[in-house]
């Protein structure tokens, strides 16, 4: 045959497969840290109105520097930040993807900590930036003066640091932050995608952007806002940080009727939010359930919880699966991560778990 041809993928990418948790349809679905309360009617109304009115412009193109959702977003935040500090994306998968981008590339390397995120190591390949995988510590947690030291050896151009952790759920003290801040010769990204589910007195990274111009922290409203189908991650930084992202994005990347939304959901805030409370009070039980039981369970400020330590976590994931309820098999091998559904979804899930551990 001659003419077009796909050629082979990028050498660099051969061995990829697409990402995604694997998604069964079953009665209890806790494996992908959503929200498991779908937006009120008031809310439903609201974005419903927002997309109405979208929808009379959309022979335009968008705002692409997204400047009135960005106010909004700023106020959200607080902590005196502006529009300038602002940026926001299709997701924080998107934001991060902007970062590498703009920041990461070709002869330049990132560090994240295991267990963590899947997508930073993912996202550095495919910008074609070196991945250096550091270790947490055996609880999970991350020392301070040893985290000062693999960023000083490895010298990245970006930090990777989840707060609350995923898979994990713990969030680091702020001395760690700190301490990472101080090392990194490059920008620290602080992902705080679950920090609206953090224990009472968890300071968030916010604080420290006035002190450190290479911070950037990192939101999603796919979590506790419940809006994880609308595609909204948004980051903090210093607006020259915010400046250089604007020469890796596409033009007009966050459509009208994403801006539309977002801004809705930013408006009754206080009500996705209300979940939240429902969801701590729900997780700690379950850590509390999960612990009286006899498992081991990382402290979580998370909506999902860590736990295990079984043989083959694999026949406790497929025993779950059998009764209808599909957790996540994520993170150390020996572990499974669960996210916080509502009072039925945890009393189906306790009791599947019950009938598997007693067999
Ligand atoms: C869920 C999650 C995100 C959010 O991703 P979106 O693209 O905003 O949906 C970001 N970081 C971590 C660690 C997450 O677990």
């Amino acid at each position: 045959m001659t003419g077009a041809q796909p050629p082979p993928v990028r050498d660099d990418l051969k061995d990829l497969q697409p990402y995604g948790a694997p998604q069964i349809d079953v009665p209890v679905r806790l494996n992908t840290n959503e929200n498991p309360y779908p937006p009120s009617p008031r809310l439903v109304r609201a974005v419903a109105d927002a997309v109405a009115e979208a929808a009379g412009t959309l022979n335009r193109y968008p705002d692409r520097d997204a400047v009135e959702l960005r106010k909004d977003l700023a106020d959200y935040l607080g902590h005196g930040l502006t529009v300038g500090h602002l940026w926001a994306a299709n997701g924080s998968n998107e934001v991060i993807q902007q970062l590498l981008q703009a920041f990461g590339g070709p002869g330049r390397r990132a560090l994240g900590f295991d267990p963590g995120y899947a997508m930073y190591p993912l996202i550095a390949r495919v910008t074609c930036t070196g991945w250096v995988a550091a270790d947490r510590d055996e609880d999970f947690g991350l020392d301070p003066e040893r985290a000062a030291r693999v960023i000083e050896e490895a010298q990245p151009s970006l930090v990777f640091l989840a707060s609350p952790n995923n898979p994990t759920g713990t969030a680091a003290p702020m001395e760690v932050i700190e301490a990472v801040c101080a090392a990194a010769p490059g920008l620290v990204v602080v992902d705080e995608a679950y920090a609206e589910f953090a224990r009472e007195g968890t300071p968030s990274a916010l604080t420290l952007l006035p002190r450190y111009p290479g911070l950037v922290v990192t939101r999603t409203m796919s979590k506790a806002f419940g809006m994880a189908g609308a595609r909204i991650g948004y980051l903090a930084a210093a607006p020259e940080v915010v400046e250089k992202l604007l020469v890796v994005r596409l033009p007009y990347h966050l459509s009208a009727v994403t801006q539309a939304v977002a801004r809705a959901a930013l408006a009754l805030a206080a009500e996705p939010l209300a979940t939240v409370e429902k969801l701590r009070a729900e997780r700690d039980g379950l850590v509390a359930w999960l612990r009286q039981r006899g498992l081991a369970v990382a402290d979580s400020d998370a909506n999902f919880v860590l736990f295990g330590e079984f043989d083959s976590r694999h026949a406790v994931w497929q025993g779950l699966l059998d009764r209808g309820v599909l957790v996540r098999e994520v993170g150390p091998p020996r572990w499974l991560r669960v996210t916080v559904g509502t009072p039925a979804e945890m009393a189906a899930f306790r009791s599947a778990l019950d009938e598997v551990l007693s067999q």
